[in-house]
């Protein structure tokens, strides 16, 4: 979605990334001999310095990447990154980041780090009370990572599941509804909002997105726009990030964490908005205005295409279905092989409101693959 909105924009776009197949080299041809995508695994270091030396301005799509790698090829290959690599390094250890945001006024749920054993997980559960949620510090996407610990009697199931992670705990927090906000950072560090939306995550994927979220609280769309660019100030860098809250019962939000780029919960900007946060991502990393934030739609939904089984033909012909509704806009993202849980496209609706949002939406959850009936 990066490659296709910088082809609109005549940017070349080097790809790093495993298989001459990646799903952003489907989309961008390389555009000269000296700018042709790379082949291999973004830890690598060698191939990341291979990409460095082709490129003015670098930037990732995940936080798991080598940092010092990073850091390295900012000073040594000429090369800008985006966001920093100092605000990588913060983000890709959860605990780490909580206690970033902590530091910086911003509301957390409590937290705590916890030793990977029977006491270590009893110590926390005694401090934080039951249910907590462990999670792992690093290397955690999609849910993967974490496990909600309800009793004591699963403490060795938490231990087999999270085994070998460095872990902390948090208190689990009872929210009413999952906000986000995407917000764009210039490199001058100016900051702009998109529409609060609602995030619905099943098993801890998240499934559904509705932009805008509607509360009866007129304040609380401006409250969560003042967290999110707060905790996008506290960090450095250019670009888009995704900042995930809980709003809880009594219209108190917390922070639950931020991506350091283009994010889904705000897929639905392609269709929905004025300019898309990959857009803006590109405009932000090379200093060109920043587009308009704003919804060009009254309302949109973003249903996420997960893999039910191996088999991607399930997901191809309900896309297919989907294009049969109206205000509905397809993606696939070409990834070779379909897993289950993995996510392998989304669909867009638009329409002129709430109600026919839900309309156009009701038949889609009922074909959805993997929905159980
Ligand atoms: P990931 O890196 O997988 O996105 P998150 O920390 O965002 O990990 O957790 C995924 C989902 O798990 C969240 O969107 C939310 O639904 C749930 N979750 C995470 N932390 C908590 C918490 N402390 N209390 C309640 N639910 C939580
Ligand atoms: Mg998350």
């Amino acid at each position: 979605m990066l490659a296709a909105s910088a082809s609109l924009l005549n940017i070349s776009v080097v790809i790093l990334d495993v298989g001459a197949q990646a799903p952003a080299k489907q989309v961008l041809a390389p555009t000269a001999p000296h700018r042709t995508h790379v082949d291999g695994s973004f830890s690598n270091p060698e191939k990341i310095k291979e990409l460095a030396a082709k490129v003015d301005v670098l930037t990732v799509e995940i936080e798991h990447v080598n940092v010092d790698v990073l850091e390295e090829v900012q000073s040594t290959h000429n090369v800008e990154v985006h966001p920093a690599p100092s605000t990588i390094r913060i983000i890709q250890d959860k605990f780490h980041q909580k206690e970033h945001l902590q530091s910086h006024a911003l509301p957390v749920a409590p937290f705590l780090p916890v030793e990977p054993t029977i006491q270590g997980i009893t110590d926390a559960a005694t401090i934080l009370g039951l249910p907590l949620m462990l999670k792992s510090k690093t290397l955690a996407y999609d849910g993967r990572g974490n496990f909600v610990l309800r009793d004591l009697s699963n403490l060795q199931n938490a231990l087999d599941v999270l085994s070998n992670r460095p872990l902390y705990a948090e208190k689990l927090v009872p929210f009413v509804k999952e906000i986000a906000v995407m917000v764009v950072r210039t490199t001058s560090g100016h900051t702009y909002s998109y529409p609060v939306v609602e995030t619905v995550h099943k098993d801890n994927i998240c499934h559904l997105v509705f932009a805008p979220f509607r509360s009866r609280d007129a304040e609380l769309s401006q409250r969560a726009h003042k967290i999110a660019e707060a905790a996008v100030k506290s960090l450095s860098g250019a670009g888009i990030f995704g900042v995930e809250m809980f709003l809880l019962g009594d219209g108190q939000i917390l922070v639950n964490e931020i991506a350091p780029r283009p994010h889904n919960s705000g897929h639905y900007t392609i269709e929905a908005c004025e300019t898309s946060q990959y857009e803006n991502h590109l405009r932000a990393i090379l200093s060109f205005p920043i587009g308009s934030t704003a919804l060009k739609v009254p309302s949109a939904a973003m249903l996420n295409l997960l893999g039910a089984s191996n088999d991607l033909s399930e997901l191809i012909d309900f896309a297919k279905y989907a294009l049969s509704v109206p205000g509905a806009s397809v993606h696939l993202y070409g990834k070779a092989e379909c897993r289950k849980g993995r996510k392998m496209g989304h669909i867009t609706v638009t329409a002129d409101s709430d109600a026919e949002i839900s309309a156009r939406l009701r038949p889609l959850l009922q074909r959805l693959p993997g929905t159980s009936t």
